[in-house]
Order: C-alpha cells, then sequence, then structure tokens
C-alpha cells in the first residue's frame, strides 16, 4: 500500500484536482491519499481568527464571506454534474456554517481556533472525495481526527494510529482509494489539534510509518528537494537520491518542502519517501531511502529564527558533569538544542524555541556567567558525504563563505552534515555564495 499526499498548491484549483484524480488512478497501487487545505486556505482561516481574537466581528464576517465565495466558485466549477454540484454546495454550506457559529463564541480561544484552522482540510478532503464519487471512482475518507493524536508534549502518538488503522482499514477494503486530512489530529484533552504548518508531510509520513507503506510520496509544486532554497538562489536543481539522514537534516534545517518532522516516522520503519511534482508527474523527483550516492556535496537549507547563547564557566568547564547539567536545564524547560560549540571555558548552543529563555538563563546563573545572547541569527545546514577520508570539506566551505561573518560551526557531529551559524542579515549572500562555491563546475 502507498500514501500519497498532495499540498496546498496540488489541490488548489479544480484542474488541478482533476489531475491528482488521474494521478492516483493511473496506477493499480492500494493508495491512501492525505490532502492539505487548499492553498492560500490555512492562511486565510488564521486571518478569520485574529479578526475574532481582536473582537471585530464585522471583518471576520467579511473574510467568511469573500473565502465562502472562492469555495462556491470551486465546485461550481470542479463538478460536471448537477448531482456533484448539490453535494459540493451541501459540504461547502455545512462547514461555513460550522465557522460562521465560531463567530458567536466570546472570547475567542486557542481552541476555536484550532477548530476553524483544522477546516481547511475538512473541506478539500471532502470536496475531493465527492469529486471521486461523481467520477465513479470507489473511494472512502477516512476522517483522520479519529486515527491522529498528539501527546501532552505535542508529540504524535504513532502506536495510537498504528491501533487504530489497524482495526479502521479493513473495515473498506474493496476500497483502492483512501482519502484523509492532512495536518489535524486530537489532542490528549480530546480538542481538534494540528501538526504545525506544514504538517500534511507529517501526516502522510506518520501514516506510512504506521502501516508498513510500500512508499510515501509527497506531491508538491517542485521537481523534489533541490540542492538549495530555490526561493532565495538562483540556478538551484533537483537532488534525485537522499538517505534519510540527509534529508531529516535538510527538512529540519529548514527545507520549507518537507515540514521538519516529516522523515521521522518514515526513517524509523524503513519507508522510503519519494518527493514528486504535481505539475510535472514524469520528472523523476527525489527519491529518500536507504541508500546514498557517494556525491561530496549535496544540498544546504537555512533555519531562521535562531538565538545563540554563550556560557562561561570558570570553574567547572573540565569536571565532569558540567555539560550535563547545562542540558538538564534545557530538558526541564523542554527546549531543544540545534548547535553546540565548546572551548575550555565556554560553551556555546543555540535554540529555535525561545519562550523559556528567561528561566533557563536563570537557572544557568547559578553556576555558569552568560554573555548577552544573539538574537536573529540563521543555521545554514551543508548536507553530504563528509566522511573523515573526504579531505578539503571544510576548506571548500570556508573558501566560500571568505567575506561572510561565521558566529559558530558544527562538524563531525555526524558524516553528514555541516553547520553554521550566521546573522540572518547574511543568509541569501551566504546562500548563493555557497551554491557557486560547491556546486557552480
Ligand atoms: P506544499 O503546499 O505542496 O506542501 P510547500 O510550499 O510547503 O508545498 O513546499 C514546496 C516549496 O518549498 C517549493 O515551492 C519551494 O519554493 C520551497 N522550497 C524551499 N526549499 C526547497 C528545497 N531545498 N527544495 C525544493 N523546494 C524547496
Ligand atoms: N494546510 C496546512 C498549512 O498550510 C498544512 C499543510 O499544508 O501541510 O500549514
Ligand atoms: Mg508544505
Amino acid at each position: 500500500m502507498h500514501v500519497w499526499k498532495f499540498g496546498g498548491t496540488s489541490v488548489g484549483k479544480p484542474e488541478r484536482m482533476r489531475s491528482i484524480r488521474t494521478l492516483i488512478t493511473e496506477d493499480n497501487t492500494r493508495k491512501i491519499v492525505v490532502l492539505s487545505a487548499l492553498s492560500g486556505s490555512t492562511n486565510n482561516l488564521l486571518a478569520i481568527g485574529e479578526s475574532l481574537k481582536a473582537n471585530n466581528d464585522a471583518e471576520a464576517n467579511a473574510q467568511i464571506d469573500s473565502l465562502k465565495a472562492h469555495y462556491d466558485s470551486f465546485v461550481d466549477e470542479l463538478y460536471g454534474t448537477p448531482e456533484g454540484k448539490a453535494a459540493g454546495q451541501q459540504i461547502i454550506d455545512s462547514e461555513f456554517s460550522f465557522i460562521r457559529s465560531l463567530t458567536g463564541i466570546k472570547p475567542f480561544t486557542l481552541k476555536q481556533e484550532k477548530e476553524l484552522v483544522a477546516e481547511g482540510e475538512l473541506l478539500s478532503t471532502q470536496i475531493f472525495q465527492a469529486y471521486l464519487a461523481e467520477e465513479g471512482v470507489p473511494s472512502t475518507l477516512l476522517p483522520a481526527l479519529e486515527f491522529m493524536r498528539i501527546d501532552a508534549d505535542n508529540e504524535p502518538e504513532i502506536q495510537f494510529t498504528e491501533e487504530a488503522l489497524a482495526t479502521m482499514l479493513p473495515q473498506h477494503e474493496g476500497k483502492q482509494i483512501i482519502v484523509t486530512q492532512g495536518f489535524i489530529c486530537r489532542n490528549p484533552r480530546g480538542e481538534v489539534d494540528n501538526l504545525k504548518r506544514g504538517g500534511s508531510d507529517y501526516t502522510a509520513s506518520l501514516i506510512g510509518g504506521a502501516i508498513r507503506a510500500d512508499e510515501i510520496q509527497i506531491w508538491t509544486d517542485i521537481d523534489g528537494m533541490h540542492n538549495n532554497d530555490p526561493r532565495i538562489v538562483k540556478n538551484t536543481f533537483p537532488v534525485r537520491e537522499l538517505t534519510f539522514d540527509e534529508a531529516a537534516e535538510l527538512a529540519y534545517f529548514g527545507a520549507k518542502i518537507l515540514h521538519p518532522s516529516t522523515i521521522t516516522p518514515a526513517r524509523m520503519f524503513g519507508v522510503p519517501v519519494r518527493l514528486k511534482n504535481t505539475m510535472d508527474p514524469a520528472a523523476p523527483g527525489t527519491l529518500i531511502a536507504d541508500r546514498t550516492s557517494d556525491q561530496v556535496f549535496k544540498a544546504i537549507a537555512a533555519k531562521d529564527g535562531i538565538t545563540a547563547l554563550y556560557i562561561h564557566s570558570t570553574r567547572m568547564l573540565n569536571a565532569y558533569g558540567f555539560l550535563r547539567r547545562i542540558f538538564e536545564i534545557f530538558e526541564k524547560y523542554k527546549t531543544p538544542v540545534d548547535m553546540l560549540a565548546t572551548s575550555e571555558v565556554s560553551v556555546s548552543v543555540t535554540i529555535d524555541n525561545t519562550e523559556r529563555i528567561n528561566e533557563i538563563s536563570e537557572e544557568l546563573s547559578a553556576f555558569c556567567t552568560l554573555e548577552e545572547p544573539d538574537y536573529d541569527q540563521t543555521i545554514i545546514c551543508i548536507v553530504g558525504n563528509f566522511s573523515a577520508d573526504n579531505e578539503g570539506v571544510a576548506l571548500r566551505v570556508f573558501n566560500a563563505l571568505k567575506n561572510i561573518p561565521i558566529r559558530m560551526v558544527s562538524y563531525g557531529g555526524t558524516e553528514s552534515n555541516l553547520s553554521l551559524l550566521v546573522h540572518s542579515r547574511y543568509k541569501a549572500e551566504a546562500l548563493n555564495a555557497l551554491n557557486e562555491g560547491l556546486f557552480s563546475l
């Protein structure tokens, strides 16, 4: 069985929905088809939520009217028969009457906001499945809210998904196509929640892992993972093969094509992930699996919003347990550390979640001296085959960046990653310089 995920642009227009209907029925593999919201919808729903939070009901109602008009014309164009159009219209009327009912709830809280933002995926999947029905394609809609759940730390409970799907899937044995929502889930309180922005990729991988799928395919608007961020760098190109570790690093460190956690479940269960282009299905895309090519430099990604902390010790760095004491504090405040550099008397770390920075700093101050943190930093992550026998890797990287101030370096943590910290103002220049220095012939 396969799991295929289509992102916002892949379902964002009626003609695209028609082409994904062709794509999913062209071969005979049984599939779970995970859909995102139509492109722009999640942002629109969040904007409605902002108006409601600000108690601006008039603005919220105007935004709801305009979003509904978009869906009205979408279904009018998608379906070919009066019965199809009526079925589509009924879905929209029912979901928008729920959206409208949220405007009456005061105060508008995070719980309502999450219910509101889930509407994007609830709409797209119902519209698509009704379209498959109109086309006579045997399919079923499996509600993600019944098998996707996060725990109190916002971590998906994959075992729950595995057990729930083991019960639910046999009930639909005759169906070749099983449609479900990306992104949305329930939390331990049973409320509607989500896997954070871009989370549909993660849903696909969690399902793929849970059912031990033969393959997970992520269909988007570009021909696979490029060697550098195509939004910032000219002359990027698709990388045809990546290992799970390489892809996980790129996703975690900012390659927007994949939600940061996407690779984790796929890697855990050894399910290959293929990235494909909905606009150009014949293009080979990228295969993420166990094997690797021996190319030295493969791809670069960048993650913004990083804060660097500088922790000095006059007495204890050489003592056993000093690093443990530091990391226990980060663990206590559930703040992951991304990069780390040490010297005789100090440790520098980077974090991207600064919510608990005050408590962390206070506890560290009990046995360390802290310098003022550096905010607005960017981690640049270079992925490739950097085994110890490959000489000259660092030289080429530093040479490419000779005009850019580098704040921190991490090399040797794995054989596939070299990370650098720069101020975000140098990000574009650094990515372009690396592209030139590492990839141009
Ligand atoms: P979807 O809506 O299908 O989930 P996204 O917009 O989330 O699509 O992801 C696809 C986009 O990711 C591409 O259009 C591209 O601009 C961006 N992107 C950023 N870095 C990369 C990269 N290294 N390779 C490919 N695409 C990238
Ligand atoms: N619709 C959600 C978002 O825009 C999830 C996704 O597209 O993956 O973030
Ligand atoms: Mg995405």
